[in-house]
């Protein structure tokens, strides 16, 4: 066994977006000694992307908002599929965190009367988002950034070490959650950097690894974005929550190919952008389905006059869910009536000025003329769908944030499933890391200090597999020789499909990546997720065969080759899910099953590991607990009874 360092911890926080960030604050103001460990620099999570702002009631735009009205609508974006306490907690708690932001040092922009101001997003009855332009999880992370380093000072001056309770192990990937009998004992890791191995021993750990976008070929997210969470903690015995869930994002960039994906943020529609297709029509008004007709304008002129006046008029319908969105787009483009490049339009240029376009829409303004050369202040963006963000996740207690059936563990953010249900509303992914991160955090750390006797062992048998797992790739790779494992994409390895040599780790991302994209992407058919069951068993065979060259130092192939496991795992879930549930909810459209089915809304898929010859993944289902009376009461009797059976109906409404 390699020589494998090993510190002491109380809390160990694996990622630093913002739900990890927000965990490792909170568990080091409660007295846990916290690691905070992620596989980018510190400072680039994901967060660092989040464009639009952060969702919370805080009433400043709209004085009728309430928490109240924000659970109603995160429920409706969730299609009722929603872990309803924790949309609860998340509606209630949002305010406060925004405004501990504040007293952090965030700069949020104001209002006339110098209150934070609060912008409009698809799903918001209110404007709810606070933003900072189209950059607010860049002030997010840099705040609590902030406030890290001002904790690290106070240690400093009574320790004599910044490190001394609070440290950060940047560029550096756990690979293995460590377990002491059915408890959590730390994890196993490995630095980037000169690929050494290292354990840190805790008895909490916090998954705060974001999502799994990178399992699919057109997307918004980042490098990162593995599914490394979802995979560890399944890997630890837990269990995964409605992994069909997946939100393709409506407008993502279609040209230039190099671009495609990245986002177009929902901002550009709240503050007035329309869509049109190619016959320059505003195609949304003709795909509001039968649970939002009361809510959405059914003229231009109506939609138009909800911008200045929303108390007399109907929201326009480009502020639909996002899952809305993106199937209307969808159905443009295969009807014949996309742009040029695939996508449909998104126009700006016609609704507002230019200098306020680019005093509103910076980055968008920015991204447009540099990547596409396009100016968006003159002429419409071209956008489609792209794979933005997952639903499902780590099945947690929606007030402790502790992963199910395995004590010790935690998950907050996105890896973790329940608050979104079925679709994700924007801006309550950044609420949500700030609420669940702080939740997490706490009760890491509570933990911690009950153990604090009983410190759980770290067993050198599972080091000793985790370091052979790690390494395995390079046996494999001296054995057959791989070719391009650096970077070259489409040598297929020295091996190839199904020639028993090494497989190239490249190839088989770019083969996944187009499995998930064509087989279990935004419209799903229950033979294409068949087809897309078995392409993923071939290549979790041929990912056993991975081989890379050179050495542990700043290795991407040997990187790459070790994720990949991950994305398989999280791939397998997400396409076994989505053929289970044979309906249209949410982030999960079935053109062979198209209608949202009643029966289906209080079922959960859960997804464990098992090793059969089948497959890695077992499925079964749960029924959720009733949603609460009093939190049904907030809805009319005729809206419930478009998604709730009867049976919910009266059980709920009677008490
Ligand atoms: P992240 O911020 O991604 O952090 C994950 C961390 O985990 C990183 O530090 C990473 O390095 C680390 N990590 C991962 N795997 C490992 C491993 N194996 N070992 C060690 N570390 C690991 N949401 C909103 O609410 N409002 C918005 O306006 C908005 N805009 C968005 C714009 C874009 C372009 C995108 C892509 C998303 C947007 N979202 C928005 C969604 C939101 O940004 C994400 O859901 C959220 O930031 C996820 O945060 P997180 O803390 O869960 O994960």
């Amino acid at each position: 066994m390699p020589v494998v360092d090993r510190q002491e911890w109380d809390v160990v926080v694996v990622g630093a977006g913002g739900a990890g960030l927000r965990a490792a604050i909170e568990a080091r103001e409660r007295g846990a000694r916290t690691a905070v460990i992620c596989k980018s620099l510190f400072g680039k999570a994901h967060t660092v992307m989040a464009e639009g702002g952060i969702a919370a009631a805080m009433a400043n735009a709209n004085e009728h908002d309430t928490w109240q009205t924000h659970f109603r609508d995160t429920l409706r974006g969730g299609k009722f599929l929603n872990q309803w306490r924790m949309a609860e907690l998340h509606a209630q708690e949002a305010p406060q965190r925004v405004w501990e932001l504040e007293t952090w040092g965030a700069l949020f922009d104001r209002t006339k009367d110098g209150r934070i101001s609060q912008r409009n997003f698809g799903g918001h009855e209110y404007p709810r988002l606070a933003h900072v332009g189209d950059r607010t999880g860049l002030e997010l992370i840099r705040t609590l950034q902030q406030r890290i380093v001002a904790l690290q000072q106070q240690d400093h001056a009574r320790t004599g070490d910044h490190e001394s309770d609070l440290k950060i192990f940047q560029e550096c990937t756990v690979t293995r959650v460590l377990k002491d009998g059915s408890r959590v004992s730390g994890v196993f890791a490995y630095d980037r950097e000169t690929g050494r191995f290292f354990v840190l021993r805790a008895p909490a750990v916090v998954l705060a690894t974001g999502g799994i976008g990178k399992s699919f070929k057109v997307t918004s997210n980042s490098w990162e974005y593995t599914g490394d969470g979802h995979a560890l903690a399944l890997l630890a015995g837990a269990p995964l929550l409605n992994m069909e869930f997946v939100q393709f994002h409506p407008t993502g960039m279609v040209w230039p190919p190099s671009v495609k994906g990245i986002l177009v943020t929902e901002s550009v529609r709240g503050d007035g952008g329309v869509l049109r297709n190619s016959e320059g029509r505003r195609f949304m008004f003709d795909y509001v389905p039968d649970v939002f007709k009361e809510k959405y304008a059914e003229s231009e002129q109506e939609a138009d006059g909800w911008y200045d006046d929303p108390e007399h008029h109907r929201r326009p319908p480009e502020l639909l869910p996002r899952d809305e969105v993106a199937r209307a787009i969808n159905a443009e483009v295969k009807a014949g009536r996309g742009s040029p490049h695939g996508g449909v339009f998104l126009d700006v240029s016609t609704r507002m000025p230019a200098e306020v376009i680019r005093r509103r829409l910076p980055s968008m303004y920015h991204q447009f003329k540099e990547l596409a050369d396009v100016d968006i202040t003159a002429e419409p963006m071209e956008v489609g769908p792209t794979c933005h963000y997952v639903m499902g996740g780590v099945a947690v207690d929606s007030d402790t944030a502790a992963a199910r059936g395995v004590p010790g563990l935690y998950a907050a953010g996105e890896v973790a499933g329940g608050m979104h249900g079925s679709n994700r509303l924007g801006g309550n992914s950044l609420s949500d890391l700030l609420v669940f991160g702080r939740r997490a955090g706490w009760h890491a750390a509570e933990y911690a200090h009950s153990r604090t006797r009983e410190r759980p062992r770290v067993d050198d048998d599972q080091i000793g597999a985790a370091s052979a797992e790690a390494l395995r790739p390079f046996a494999l790779g001296a054995e057959g020789g791989v070719a391009g494992t650096t970077g070259a994409v489409g040598a297929g390895g020295a091996g190839g499909a199904g020639g028993g040599g090494p497989e190239n780790p490249y190839t088989l991302h770019q083969e996944l990546q187009q499995t998930m994209n064509d087989l279990v992407g935004i419209i799903r058919r229950a033979g294409e997720m068949e087809q897309a069951l078995s392409r993923l068993a071939e290549l979790r065979e041929r990912a056993g065969r991975v081989g890379v060259e050179g050495h542990r130092q700043f290795n991407p192939g040997w990187h790459l080759a070790l994720d990949l496991r991950n994305m398989l795992l999280v791939s397998e879930c997400v396409a076994r899910a989505a053929r289970e549930r044979t309906e249209s909810r949410g982030g999960h459209t079935r053109e062979d099953c198209p209608a949202m089915e009643r029966e289906w809304r209080n079922v959960n898929l859960l997804c464990t590991l098992a090793d059969s010859a089948v497959g890695r993944i077992r499925l079964t289902r749960e029924t959720t607990p009733p949603v609460r009376p009093d939190l049904l009461g907030l809805f009319d009797k005729e809206e419930l009874a478009k998604y709730l059976t009867d049976e919910e109906l009266e059980g709920g409404l009677s008490e």
